[in-house]
């Protein structure tokens, strides 16, 4: 606890650590459980650049923002607590109960601390994109990653991949379903094999080599990759894998740390328990791109519905033990 950090000042059954889809999702489980929750969410959703979420059934195209601020009235229409403010630190005392110190720093406030009995962890992950002038800038818009999100926005126009590593491959074959002109720029991060070097031309893509320096953008639309020996090739759209890198340094103390994704994304925090989303530490499930970074928005929010409810369970469990004991000590048990 540093200086102007105020003492622990309320117990809540659960923090969520996150508010987008995930910890919203198991935020409203476990408030319409009746459990006092409260989200504390920094508001930099994964897809804030993209003026749409696609694929989400009954929702296809409605502003990342807007899906959130539904989000958190649900919440709290069934008494959840959401708190603006970025999580900075976790704890873990011996507090019977409720072990877990969660340290909250807000623009303009002196840090506060909240103490939960259980954290559900949302805090999603971070895009680390390529170096190429021009790019970040049209990330989410004509820079895209995932075609269940952007493909049908982008389809039919001359779509170039960029390479980062070999996981272009499956994205130069994949994105061949929403156009026929596919572009692969190897970038000097991918060289083909010869199967792989035949499947690409059995699927009609054209494979350029070199560095890539920037992007050609007119009249704000990309319109051409340039590389590094001054050759521009005109695309529509540009499909890249950036880097993905777990936002969850703040649970260093708790002895959870970001390991290497199975698929050689990135870095995820891994789960003991998929399908529930349990973590190695007791007390802690992680839930959304923070632990499976290929979840599109309908798959984090599924994914907190499944943890809030184990979450629930587990309370209970706890709650049965307690008043057990209780009992067989003689004493007086409120259920
Ligand atoms: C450009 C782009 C477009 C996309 N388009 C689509 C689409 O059309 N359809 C689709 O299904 N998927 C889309 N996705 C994927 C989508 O972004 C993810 O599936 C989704 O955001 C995962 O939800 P989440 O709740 O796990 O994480 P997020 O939505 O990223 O939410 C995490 C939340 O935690 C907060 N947070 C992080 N750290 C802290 C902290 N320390 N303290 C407090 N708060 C914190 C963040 O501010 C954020 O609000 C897109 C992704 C990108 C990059």
């Amino acid at each position: 606890m540093n200086q102007n950090t105020q003492p622990v000042d309320t117990v809540h059954d659960v923090v969520v650590i996150g508010g987008g889809a995930a910890g919203l999702s198991g935020a409203l489980s476990l408030a319409r459980a009746r459990r006092d929750v409260l989200v504390v969410d920094d508001d930099r959703p994964r897809n804030a650049p993209a003026e749409g979420v696609h694929a989400f059934l009954t929702r296809d195209g409605v502003a990342p923002r807007e899906l959130t601020r539904l989000g958190r009235a649900e919440v709290e229409g069934y008494g959840g607590a959401v708190a603006s403010g970025t999580v900075t630190g976790v704890r873990r005392d011996d507090t019977p109960d409720a072990p877990f110190v969660v340290t909250v720093t807000a623009p303009g406030a002196d840090d506060r601390e909240v103490r939960a009995r259980r954290l559900l962890v949302t805090s999603g992950l971070v895009d680390e994109l390529p170096a190429v002038d021009g790019l970040a800038e049209r990330w989410g818009r004509d820079v895209v990653h995932c075609p269940y999100c952007h493909g049908w926005e982008v389809q039919d126009r001359v779509i170039g991949v960029l390479a980062t590593s070999p996981f272009a491959m499956h994205q130069a074959l994949l994105f061949g379903q929403w156009s026929r002109e596919i572009v692969l720029f190897t970038n000097d991060s991918f060289a083909p094999d010869d199967e792989q070097a035949e499947q690409l031309r059995a699927r009609g893509v054209t494979v350029v080599d070199g560095p890539v320096a920037r992007l050609r953008v007119e009249d704000d639309a990309l319109t051409g990759v340039t590389l590094a020996d001054g050759r521009t090739v005109d695309v529509g759209a540009l499909a890249v894998m950036a880097r993905v890198r777990s936002r969850a340094g703040f649970l260093a103390d708790l002895g959870l740390e970001a390991a290497e994704h199975p698929a050689g994304v990135g870095t995820h925090l891994g789960t003991v328990e998929p399908f529930t989303g349990r973590s190695a530490v007791p007390g802690v499930w992680l839930a959304g791109n923070v632990t499976e970074p290929m979840a599109q928005v309908v798959a984090a929010a599924a994914a907190g519905t499944m943890a809030g409810a184990a979450i629930n369970m587990d309370l209970i469990t706890a709650e049965v033990a307690a008043s057990v004991a209780a009992l067989r000590a003689g004493g007086r048990v409120d259920p």
